[in-house]
């Protein structure tokens, strides 16, 4: 699936229907755990279904496809399960690959499924988002923890969404100082150097030309410690100044090779060709909205 298409629609209305609709769903779910309701109570329908977990389940699509081995990401088994099940229903996967691995074969079967919505671009690129999920639960599950990129803003005459742009103001606020861009994110062919990386939302390239080693280092613990895969990048490396290239893990936006990235970054590579070792500060790695609930 490499194959790069454009646009995405903005929904963020939908995206706050589908919050407010995942919180009911789960009091249902809690409140069927108690003792049954009197006969005269309206029957919820709701309460049998399973949650799938958006969060969890978005970082398993970016992970497992990129792992060596059938290890699971924590915590998004069921979800996953319950997302392949759905797809396995309209004949988009087969029954041995429902196994709660979101594998390039569960990207492909999820590029399939949004395709058959209509939807084209990064909106058909196997990564789910709040409106693709939310059409496959149709009557199978429900969605917490959602999530999604926000509309496209302008930051230092660059284009990035407003999750992205929310990271790099945080990063900011932890460094003291402001940070720079050299590229922003739906970039489509703007800088072939970067393979497609910044043809999708959630990745920036920040100048880090002027800085101290020990300033860059401090750069790339900042973004990663708010959720973004970042990279030290020299000229030796590539055809490129020095800079910092951040991919933010979860954005439902992120191209491809973005995505892989992100994964790369889980399994502690440096997220480029020759698939090395990571060779920034390793933290915690941590999303966005895991960042917030802590902060
Ligand atoms: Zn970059």
């Amino acid at each position: 699936m490499k194959t790069m298409m454009r646009t995405r629609g903005a929904f963020t209305g939908l995206l706050a229907t589908v919050a407010v609709l995942g919180c009911l769903a789960l009091s249902a779910t809690q409140a069927s755990a108690a003792t049954p309701r009197p006969m005269s109570a309206p029957a919820q329908t709701s309460a049998a279904l399973p949650v799938v977990d958006m969060e969890a389940t978005v970082l398993a699509a970016q992970i497992d496809p990129r792992r060596a081995d059938n290890t699971l990401t924590p915590g998004a088994k069921a979800s996953v399960l319950a997302v392949e099940q759905a797809l396995q229903a309209r004949s988009l996967l087969d029954a041995r690959w429902v196994d709660g691995y979101f594998g390039t074969t569960t990207i492909t079967a999820y590029a399939a499924y949004q395709r058959s919505l209509g939807y084209t671009g990064l909106a058909a690129n196997g990564l789910p988002g709040a409106s693709s999920l939310t059409a496959l639960g149709q009557g199978r599950f429900t969605i917490t923890r959602v999530i999604g990129p926000g509309a496209k803003v302008q930051r230092d005459g660059y284009t990035v969404n407003n999750r992205t742009q929310a990271m790099l103001t945080e990063t900011e606020r932890l460094l003291g100082f402001h940070l720079v861009l050299a590229q922003g994110s739906y970039n489509p062919g703007g800088d072939p150097s970067s393979a497609g990386t910044h043809d999708g939302g959630g990745v920036v390239d920040i100048n880090i030309d002027s800085m101290s080693t020990a300033t860059r280092t401090a750069v790339a613990r900042a973004l990663r410690q708010v959720g973004f895969a970042a990279w030290i990048r020299n000229p030796s490396q590539g055809n490129w100044p020095w800079h910092i290239h951040a991919a933010a893990i979860n954005d439902t936006d992120l191209s491809t090779q973005a995505q892989n990235q992100t994964g790369d970054y889980y399994l502690g590579f440096n997220g480029l060709a020759n698939h090395g070792a990571d060779d920034g500060p390793r933290i915690p790695i941590v999303t966005w909205e895991a960042y917030q609930r802590t902060h």
